[in-house]
């Protein structure tokens, strides 16, 4: 039965949160990328997918071109295996115990950045009588999850041997931007340069990486430089970055009304006080479900065709709205974002108004908001 209530479309909004996925944004996105790099979109779903849900992403990705899978964790490329998403799939975040054996048997490419992660992959593969996948991952500039320069010639001879022992094939090298939405910035040459200097490394030790990839998103749409064979798309799956369409709608349905005089103190620490007489409406949505509990007081919301600002704390589980002196009507629903064509704030309004960037707002949103893609829940 609730699974039957589950594919039910939703004509309009439900009474209670929801995160709204527009999968032809999503479509639309990476066809941007595609064009703009002129090279193949890998889709990267980590963090369920932006909080678009990772496989609803991934699907609407690939359908729309994007030939490759990518996410951070070895559960999240599982996930995506266990779904029936048979694309090639890569994970770079990995512990040096993981379930190589797992990842194996799944036909998952696995990101290499020590030697330590080499030897334990070609033993887990050669207890399974099998070659595994691997991208070379040199650190092009961030000091955080690629080799160290210094290390990769010991790194690329290591790969080279577990070539030729069969053990491993060497399909990719991979690096990341630290600075890539400042395009001019000179890190980004620097990036480049070293990167291609570890790729001649790999070929010198015989290595033949076919997929060279170095960008994310905002490489992807500014840096032609770092495009090599492929880019690297997850923020601007969703529509982070410049140009893109915003695919995620956040709604609430209001849950209680009242009227009160100037001069009420509202919520917690009585942070903020009415200065006239109004209607407060109640959201059921707190930062237990990624609504920023430290916001600008300008933050608001879309309610009743007006925006409305968020009065004193966020609570966990929700938040008060100053609906103005003629309030709402039942069963009215608040937008808190969306792609900003009917006058809701965006992400990036939220973003600035809690201090941090689109992708803290829409990953942060919680397991308690329903999913709703393209009008099903
Ligand atoms: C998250 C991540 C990406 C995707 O970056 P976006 O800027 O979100 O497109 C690509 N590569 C690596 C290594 C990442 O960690």
């Amino acid at each position: 039965m609730s699974a039957l209530v589950a594919a039910q479309p939703v004509d309009r909004p439900a009474p209670r949160p929801e995160l709204r996925v527009d999968t032809t944004a999503i479509a639309a996105n990476v066809r941007a990328a595609a064009t703009s790099s002129g090279v193949a979109v890998m889709a990267v779903v980590k963090a369920d997918g932006f909080g678009a849900g990772a496989v609803p992403a991934a699907r609407a990705a690939l359908a729309a071109g994007a030939t490759w899978l990518g996410t951070a964790t070895l559960d999240e490329a599982v996930a995506l295996r266990r779904a029936g998403l048979a694309a090639p799939l890569l994970c770079w975040l990995l512990p040096i115990d993981a379930r190589w054996e797992a990842a194996l048997r799944l036909r998952i490419d696995l990101a290499v950045a020590s030697h330590a992660h080499l030897r334990a992959i070609t033993r887990a593969a050669r207890r399974a009588g099998v070659r595994a996948r691997v991208h070379l991952h040199v650190d092009t500039g961030m000091a955080r999850d690629g080799a160290p320069l210094g290390a990769w010639p010991a790194l690329v001879a290591g790969a080279a041997a577990a070539e030729r022992a069969g053990l491993v094939e060497v399909v990719g090298v991979m690096g990341h931007l630290a600075r890539a939405d400042e395009p001019a910035d000179p890190s980004n040459a620097a990036g480049v340069r070293t990167y291609r200097s570890a790729l001649d490394a790999a070929l010198a030790a015989g290595l033949r990486p076919t997929v060279r990839h170095l960008a994310a998103t905002e490489a992807a749409l500014r840096l032609p430089a770092a495009a090599f064979d492929l880019v690297r798309i997850g923020a601007g799956l969703v529509g982070i970055g410049p140009g893109l369409r915003p695919a995620l709608t956040l709604t609430a349905p209001v849950v209680l009304t009242r009227r009160v005089e100037a001069g009420t103190p509202i919520g917690y620490g009585h942070t903020a006080t009415t200065e006239r007489a109004t209607t407060l409406a109640l959201l059921p949505l707190g930062y237990a479900d990624g609504l920023p509990r430290r916001i600008d007081p300008r933050a608001e919301v879309l309610l009743g065709g007006r925006r409305c600002r968020v009065l004193g704390r966020v609570s966990m589980d929700q938040a008060v709205v100053d609906a103005g002196p003629r309030g709402v009507r039942p069963g009215a629903v608040a937008t808190v974002f969306g792609p900003g064509d009917d006058g809701e704030p965006t992400a990036a309004d939220w973003a600035s108004w809690a201090g941090t960037i689109e992708h803290d707002v829409v990953t942060g949103i919680g397991a308690r908001v329903a999913r709703v893609v393209d009008g099903r829940a």
